[in-house]
């Protein structure tokens, strides 16, 4: 019971990394407010979590657009009287040559992957600094500290959500706010299977990512989620502003 009522919002809770780590905060004994553009999946997670005791409200939330970000921020202070966690997740990957990169693609990318980070740390933030604590954990990727053919856009969103994690660390620290970052390697997740799926042979494609891992296997996103769980933990109360690897080695070859 590390995170015992805290007040705990995960975006993109309706899938994946952002799924797992919502049903292990509540675990923990967080009450966990599941955002997600998908109602329908993010009812599901409240669902999972509710089937065995925790506390969950699925809120129907587009991190890609501002006021939706704040009001989310706001219905959660509204009913619960503060924020305790943030974790800044939903994501979506466009993979294609870069010439083929269309601007429509980028906006979508930037808008979700990085807009939508930067918004929910600002709202975040302006809570959280009026009650002087909290702790905000934005996934980015290992892709955000190496390259990857047709991931150009994608890599530039991560890497721009680590530097202005460390940014914003370096801002806020002072104030009693922790905020880090995350950055998953390859994960099991319906978002990397559709990755997969994008190739000629997704089988082969599969099974190169996981001869790109010296652990030898996929990360699962539980895996992920016990990293979350630590950033927003107490043990972690000297890390600031760090940008935490879970890949399994991909980045030590
Ligand atoms: P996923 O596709 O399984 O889940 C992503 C969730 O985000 C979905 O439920 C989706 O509905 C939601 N979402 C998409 N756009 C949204 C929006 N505008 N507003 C609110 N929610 C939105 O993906 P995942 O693999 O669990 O990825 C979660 C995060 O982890 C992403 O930021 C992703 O870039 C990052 N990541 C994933 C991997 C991986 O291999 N799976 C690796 C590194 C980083």
């Amino acid at each position: 019971m590390r995170l015992k009522n805290k007040i705990a919002l995960i975006t993109g809770a309706g899938s994946g990394i952002g799924r797992a780590t919502a049903q292990c905060f509540a675990a923990e004994g967080a009450i966990v407010i599941a955002a997600d553009i998908n109602q329908a999946e993010a009812l599901i997670t409240q669902e999972l979590i509710e089937r065995v005791g925790g506390k969950c409200q699925a809120l129907q939330v587009d991190v890609s657009q501002e006021a939706q970000v704040k009001d989310a921020i706001a219905k959660t202070v509204s009913i619960y009287g503060r924020l305790d966690l943030m974790h800044n997740n939903a994501g979506i990957s466009i993979i294609k040559p870069m010439i083929e990169i269309t601007e429509a693609d980028l906006d979508r990318l930037i808008g979700i992957n990085f807009k939508g980070v930067f918004f929910g740390c600002k709202h975040a933030i302006a809570q959280m600094s009026q009650q002087k604590k909290g702790i905000i954990i934005n996934t980015a990727s290992e892709l955000a500290l190496v390259g990857q053919p047709l991931y150009s856009a994608y890599c530039g969103t991560k890497g721009a959500v680590v530097a202005m994690t460390r940014a914003l660390s370096a801002e806020w620290s002072a104030q009693g706010i922790r905020i880090n970052a995350l950055c998953p390697g390859p994960i099991d997740t319906p978002m990397l299977r559709a990755e997969f799926d994008l190739a000629t042979d997704p089988k082969a494609e599969a099974q190169a990512a996981i001869n790109s891992i010296p652990a030898g296997n996929l990360g699962t996103a539980e895996d992920i989620a016990k990293v979350a769980l630590f950033l927003a933990s107490d043990d972690a109360q000297f890390v600031h502003g760090a940008a935490i690897v879970a890949d399994g080695g991909k980045t030590t070859i």
